[in-house]
């Protein structure tokens, strides 16, 4: 049976519960997009309203009014503190997974291609990477940029997201604790994050096998496929999960820990969706934020861990604040290092901006967001976050500022400090 995780559902469904939005705008206050431009329309009533009268036929699918929707960045800041507990995200991507299904003009084919080969991996996008390292090193880049081709390409947005590639490492299949093995877990590595990201994951192997688990990846997983829905892209989002179900139920392990909190909840949501429509127990595998799986299980202590005299500003993203609900977990694991001074990174209740690919498609709104967070810092060292597409969007505000602040993944400073 292939169950669909992220159907459009029955129209009546969707206005029932937009109908539970009473109006109030307890909401618009804590929005990001309606706080940086003081426009109804860009506010989470507003854009409830706009939904409403998309779904009740009162307004067109190609109306340009839909733009308001289309400048949300799904970060969920609406929904946590809702007293009509209206389900907004979900909303979100039906009404977005609707308008791609009823008029070609919402669809961007360019983007969805680009997602297409990002999320399939394999070799095409491995020699892409393989490619775009080899020019960082031929300082390639830096040329064209000095000779203003980046701007005329329209290339220099992406490649100022773009870190110091490091060659992708070969997974193996299982790595083994070197003492007695206490579990065994899952690394779900991500598509964007096993490309650029390979420090994160190389660390989370190295602490969580020195603590003792054995670290299997399991075969053929794939992306998540948060980029896809969240851009109205439905039945490839469903694809890709389905094919993590099978990749995660032919390893036989039950927990999978991601890195990337943004993953972390939508594998969470289309695992437990198969689960259910399938028939498979509830905990025939259970996905969980790195964060907060170290944490629960309670393993580490400060002794294991080098002093670190420094100022780390822990920036929350939107998936483990306002989502998994998680914020804390990397306060209490960063704290055990010794002589480390924590702080939150400033306006961390506001999203960063990043949002899947709204760093790309409204790069002024986008840096607008992360300015206030990033322009008040000072006497800080690290910046410490627990998504890819957070930590992206930060350093490139730090690199474009000249800024020497390192952005980290909590794993890895973890790691880092770790005594051998
Ligand atoms: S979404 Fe919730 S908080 Fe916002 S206007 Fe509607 S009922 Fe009020
Ligand atoms: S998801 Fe975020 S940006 Fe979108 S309406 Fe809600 S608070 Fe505003």
């Amino acid at each position: 049976m292939n169950a669909k995780t992220n159907p459009i559902e029955h129209k009546e469904s969707i206005k029932k519960e937009l109908d539970r939005c009473v109006m109030c705008g307890l909401c618009s206050d804590h929005c990001p997009t309606y706080k940086i431009t003081g426009v109804e329309a860009e506010s989470p009533r507003g854009r409830l309203a706009l939904m409403n009268g998309l779904w009740n036929k009162e307004l067109e699918a190609d109306t340009p009014l839909l733009k308001h929707l289309d400048h949300c960045l799904g970060c969920r800041a609406c929904e946590a503190v809702c007293p009509s507990q209206v389900n907004y995200g979900h909303l979100l991507d039906q009404t977005r997974a609707h308008l791609n299904a009823t008029s070609d003009k919402n669809k961007n084919k360019m983007a969805l291609r680009a997602m297409n080969l990002i999320a399939q991996g394999g070799s095409t996008i491995r020699l892409f990477f393989r490619l775009l390292w080899l020019t960082q090193r031929l300082k390639l880049p830096v040329i064209a940029r000095k000779m203003g081709l980046l701007r005329v390409l329209k290339l220099d947005r992406l490649e100022g997201y773009l870190p110091s590639l490091q060659p992708r490492p070969k997974w193996k299949a299982v790595y083994y604790p070197k003492n007695e093995c206490v579990g065994r877990v899952g690394l779900f590595l991500g598509c964007v994050a096993q490309e650029v990201d390979s420090q994160t994951l190389s660390a989370s192997i190295r602490l969580l096998t020195k603590l003792g688990y054995e670290v299997h990846i399991p075969r053929m997983q794939n992306c998540c496929g948060a980029l896809h829905l969240h851009a109205g892209y439905a039945e490839h989002a469903d694809d890709l999960a389905q094919k993590n179900h099978h990749s995660f139920s032919q390893s036989g392990i039950q927990t999978i820990v991601s890195v990337a909190s943004g993953c972390t909840t939508t594998l969470a949501d289309s695992m437990n969706t198969i689960n259910k429509k399938e028939g498979h127990a509830d905990d025939t595998f259970r996905i969980k934020d790195i964060n907060h799986f170290l944490l629960t299980e309670n393993r580490l202590t400060s002794d294991l861990f080098a002093p670190l005299a420094q100022n780390i500003a822990i920036h929350d993203p939107c998936s483990l604040r306002q989502i998994l609900k998680q914020q804390q977990a990397p306060y209490e694991l960063l704290k055990l290092i010794p002589e480390v001074r924590i702080s939150e990174l400033p306006g961390n209740q506001y999203c960063c901006g990043a949002a899947g690919t709204h760093m790309i498609t409204y790069p002024e709104k986008a840096d607008l967001l992360r300015s206030s967070k990033i322009q008040a810092l000072s006497n800080t060292q690290i910046i410490a976050t627990s998504n890819i597409g957070c930590a992206l969007h930060l350093a490139a505000g730090l690199r474009s500022r000249q800024n020497p602040i390192e952005v980290l993944h909590p794993v890895t400073i973890l790691e880092r400090q770790l005594r051998l």
